[in-house]
């Protein structure tokens, strides 16, 4: 779960990070208000879901609650990178000219079985485009799972990455942000620009940080930060249902039981010329009415032209599959081809309830090669 900048601001402040102070206004007025309250230059910043809001104009100076006002306006309403601007942080601006910008970030590293900590002296810019123009800058580190990230680690880093200020609270800055991501089961944090100022100490300008799904039920309490509205309407319909789900960009909309079967059948859709539209685990032993509330959910993506079932029964009756599609025919809500293998148990039974409905729309096939090459020509006729 992706967090807005003031949502992750505010949990760097509670491990003890020094963050700038924001309010989060959700009109020009409000935005107006929080400037007179600060009494001094402010930064109006965009709390969309998308990194590279300065870019885009989401991020402006307000030297004074006026500017402040009107560029609040022009922000909230903005379209950034697809996703409407509905509300603003409005934080104490910092004399940007007077200091430097670094960056720091953990992220969690498959390579290394654990967080691989990044420190570069060139903050500012997206990790993604420092990694391409200047990836010798970035000093990476293996954070070491049990003891976390020592002191003496944090300072070499620093020294290593090249950062200027007091040494001490950059370290202490670092440890606190690693011990964020530990407790909180972040798969990243970023704390971009780190600011140090003429005084050398430290302070959070910008965070980007994602709790893994995973481990919300650790997280109780962050879970009323989850914003639907930000999410795949098929993907919150599918977390209803318990089913793992993941929209994606093809034309071929596919189901299996378990998570290897599905994954194999991806590929074979791209094998056969077409792409899924999605991946889609009815879990092992489903009964005919998951079945049928996957199809209904798989029909609801205008995206897919023909669906691509794919069953191995073991605890998973292929007659109970059968019957969930058929039932979702009767019921008018499948209204694309459906090609689809299904072998092991009950495989029979599933043939004759098949041959008794004889429509068009539902095809069995001995193997899913042949059921994921009929569903891919039948997407893209
Ligand atoms: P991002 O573009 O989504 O990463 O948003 P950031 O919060 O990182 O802001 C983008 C840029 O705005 C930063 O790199 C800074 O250059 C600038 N900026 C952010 N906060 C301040 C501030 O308090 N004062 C000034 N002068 N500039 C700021
Ligand atoms: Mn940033």
């Amino acid at each position: 779960m992706k967090l807005h900048e003031y949502q992750g601001k505010e949990l760097l402040r509670r491990f003890g990070v020094n963050v700038q102070d924001g309010k989060v206004a959700y009109t020009p007025d409000e935005v107006r208000q929080i400037a007179q309250e600060y009494g001094q230059a402010v930064v109006v910043k965009a709390q969309v879901h998308v990194g590279g809001r300065g870019k885009a104009g989401g991020v402006k100076f307000s030297p004074t609650p006026d500017k402040a006002y009107e560029n609040g306006q022009k922000i909230l309403g903005m379209d950034i990178k697809g996703l409407t601007v509905k509300k603003v942080l409005v934080t104490k601006a910092v004399d940007i000219d007077k200091g430097k910008e670094y960056y720091v970030g953990m992220i969690v590293d498959r390579n290394v079985q654990s967080y691989t900590l990044m420190a570069c002296a060139e903050g500012g810019m997206e990790i993604e485009e420092l990694a391409v123009e200047k990836p010798e800058a970035i000093i990476k580190h293996r954070v070491d799972p049990v003891a976390g990230l020592r002191p003496y680690e944090a300072r070499e880093i620093a020294l290593k990455a090249g950062f200027e200020g007091n040494l001490n609270k950059l370290a202490d800055m670092m440890v606190k942000m690693s011990k964020a991501a530990f407790e909180l089961d972040a798969n990243l944090v970023e704390i971009n620009p780190l600011f140090v100022g003429e005084d050398g100490i430290p302070l959070a300008l910008d965070t980007k940080f994602d709790v893994d799904d995973n481990a919300m039920y650790r997280h109780k309490d962050l879970a009323d930060w989850r914003e639907l509205e930000a999410e795949h309407p098929l993907e919150i319909e599918a977390s209803n249902y318990g089913f793992a789900y993941v929209k994606l960009e093809g034309n071929v909309g596919v189901l299996g039981n378990g998570a290897g079967i599905v994954m194999t059948s991806l590929d074979v859709v791209n094998r056969a010329g077409a792409k899924p539209a999605n991946f889609l685990d009815i879990g092992g032993g489903a009964r005919a009415d998951i079945v049928y509330n996957a199809v209904k959910l798989v029909s609801k993506d205008t995206d897919v032209k023909a669906i691509f079932i794919n069953i191995f029964g073991g605890i998973t009756r292929a007659d109970e599959v059968a019957k969930g599609v058929i039932q979702a025919l009767k019921d008018g809500i499948l209204t694309k081809p459906v090609r689809m293998r299904i072998a092991g148990t009950a495989e029979e039974e599933a043939k004759s309830l098949l041959a008794e409905v004889n429509s068009d729309l539902i095809q069995m096939y001995p193997d899913m090669f042949q059921a994921a090459e009929a569903a891919a020509q039948e997407a893209n006729k």
